[in-house]
C-alpha cells in the first residue's frame, strides 16, 4: 500500500491528479509543490477572458477553492521551487534545502514559453503568455487604440490577436510560416483561418521573421522584420511555442527526449516516478512518441497517473483533442489533422459552419469542427475506434453521423 505521494507542478495536471487520488480513495499523505504563488488554475481563460475583463475573471480561473486543499488534506506548497528529484534520498529537494520524501512521485512540471532570441525580449512591454501573472501583465498593455505586434501566429498568437482586436487594439502579426496555426490545424485550414484574421483587420505578415526589437527608454517601440519593414508598437506579444520543463527528470537520470518519456500508464523509466501533461512524451495514438500540449491531455493523463501510482491497471492511449476560441469561431480538433490525408468536408467553409474529416484510405484519423461542437464527440469516437467510412455518406448532410459509428471498425 502506497502511503505518500509528491506531485511537482501545481497546475491543471497537478490539481487534477491530487483530486483523482482522493476520489479513488487514497488516504495517505499528498504534497503538491508549485513555484508560482497561485494554487492550480486553468490556462484557457488567460488568452481570453483574463485579457478582456481583467480583475473580474481572476477568481474564476482556479481549479478548486482555497479550502478544498485543506478539506482534502493536500499539503499545498506554493512559491516553492523543487530543485532536485533525489531518488537515492527518496524525496524532492526544495530550493530552501527541505527534502520532501514520498514513495511515488508525479512530475507535472509542464513547460515554459519559448523566449524570443532577440535583444530586448525581456523589456517590460514584451510579453510571453504562459502564467496567470504574465496574463495579468499583458492585460495592462491591451487597451483601445494600443498598437500591438504579435510574434508567432500559432494557437496562443491567434487567440491573443483575436482578444486584442476585441479590446480595440490595432493588431499586427508576424508569422514565418505561410498560414496560422499550422501545427494545430494543418496548412489548408491554416489558410482558411488566416483569412478570418485578415477580414477582422489583423495585419498579418506571412513568411516574415522578426529581426530586431528597437528600444526607447527601456521599452520596445518597434519591431524590425526580415522583409525590411519596421512596425511601431506599444507592446509585443510572443507566442512561439513552449519548451518542456525536464530538468528534474534529467537530473534524476530518467529518460528524457523532447519531454519525459512515459509509457501508457504514465510511468517514466523509473518505476516510482510518473509524469503527465505538457512535459510527458508518450506513445502516440498513430505511433511514435508524442508530447501533447492540450488541456484534455493534462487533465486526463494526470488522472490516469493517479490510478497508476496507486497500483491500478491503466491504459491511457487517446488521440489528441484540443479546442480554440477566436472571434465567433469555436475550433476543435481531434487526432491527425494532416494535410497528407484526404479531406471530406460536411457543411460550408464560407459560413464558418463545418466539420472536416481527415481520412487515411477510408479510416477517419482526424476531425476538425468549426462551430460544430456537437459533431466533435462523434468525431472523437470515429477516430478512437479507427472507423472506416464511406466518404460520400460522410459528406452527405442527410447522414446521421451516429449511424457511421455502427459500421465495423478496422480494429476489433
Ligand atoms: P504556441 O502554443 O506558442 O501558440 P505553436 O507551435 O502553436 O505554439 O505556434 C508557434 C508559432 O510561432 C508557429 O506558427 C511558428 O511558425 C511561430 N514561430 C516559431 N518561431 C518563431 C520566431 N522565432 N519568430 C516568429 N514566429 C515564430
Amino acid at each position: 500500500m502506497v502511503k505518500s505521494i509528491v506531485v511537482v507542478g501545481a497546475n491543471l495536471a497537478g490539481g487534477r491528479s491530487v483530486e483523482a487520488l482522493r476520489k479513488i480513495g487514497f488516504d495517505g499523505r499528498i504534497t503538491l509543490i508549485g513555484d508560482e504563488p497561485w494554487r492550480p488554475y486553468e490556462r484557457p481563460p488567460l488568452s481570453k477572458e483574463v485579457l478582456w475583463e481583467p480583475g473580474k475573471s481572476t477568481q474564476k480561473v482556479f481549479l478548486h477553492s482555497e479550502d478544498w486543499y485543506q478539506t482534502n488534506r493536500v499539503d499545498l506548497r506554493l512559491g516553492a521551487r523543487a530543485v532536485k528529484l533525489d531518488l537515492a534520498a527518496g524525496g524532492v529537494r526544495l530550493s530552501d534545502g527541505e527534502l520532501i520524501t514520498a514513495e511515488r512521485f508525479l512530475l507535472a512540471t509542464g513547460a515554459r514559453a519559448r523566449l524570443l532570441p532577440l535583444s530586448g525580449a525581456n523589456a517590460p512591454n514584451v510579453h510571453h503568455l504562459r502564467t496567470k501573472d504574465e496574463a495579468d501583465a499583458l492585460a495592462k498593455d491591451l487597451y483601445p487604440g494600443a498598437r500591438i505586434v504579435v510574434i508567432g501566429m500559432g494557437v496562443i498568437g491567434s487567440e491573443v490577436a483575436a482578444s486584442a482586436h476585441k479590446i480595440g487594439c490595432e493588431v499586427f502579426a508576424v508569422e514565418p510560416a505561410a498560414a496560422v496555426m499550422i501545427r494545430a490545424v494543418g496548412e489548408r485550414f491554416g489558410h482558411w483561418l488566416a483569412e478570418k484574421h485578415r477580414i477582422k483587420g489583423i495585419h498579418v505578415r506571412f513568411g516574415v521573421s522578426p529581426l530586431a526589437l528597437r528600444q526607447q527608454g527601456g521599452e520596445v517601440r518597434a519591431v524590425e522584420l526580415s522583409n525590411g519593414e519596421s512596425i511601431d508598437c506599444d507592446a509585443v506579444v510572443v507566442g512561439i511555442g513552449i519548451v518542456p520543463a525536464t530538468e528534474l527528470a534529467a537530473g534524476a537520470g530518467l529518460i528524457v527526449d523532447n519531454g519525459i518519456v512515459v509509457d501508457r500508464s504514465s510511468r517514466t523509466s523509473h518505476m516510482n516516478v510518473f509524469a503527465a501533461g505538457d512535459v510527458a512524451n508518450q506513445p502516440g495514438f498513430f505511433g511514435g512518441l508524442v508530447r501533447l500540449e492540450t488541456y484534455q491531455n493534462a487533465a486526463d493523463q494526470a488522472a490516469a497517473a493517479a490510478e497508476s501510482m496507486l497500483g491500478l491497471t491503466v491504459d491511457y492511449f487517446k488521440p489528441a483533442w484540443f479546442w480554440s476560441d477566436q472571434y465567433d469561431l469555436n475550433i476543435q480538433g481531434v487526432g491527425r489533422l494532416d494535410d497528407s490525408l484526404s479531406i471530406v468536408v460536411r457543411g460550408d467553409l464560407k459560413y464558418d459552419d463545418f466539420s472536416a474529416f481527415f481520412l487515411n484510405g477510408n479510416v477517419v484519423e482526424g476531425v476538425l469542427t468549426v462551430n460544430r461542437a456537437f459533431e466533435t464527440g462523434i468525431g472523437k469516437r470515429l477516430v478512437e475506434r479507427r472507423i472506416s467510412v464511406n466518404p460520400a455518406a460522410l459528406a452527405d448532410p442527410m447522414t446521421d453521423l451516429r449511424d457511421l459509428l455502427k459500421i465495423k471498425s478496422d480494429v476489433a
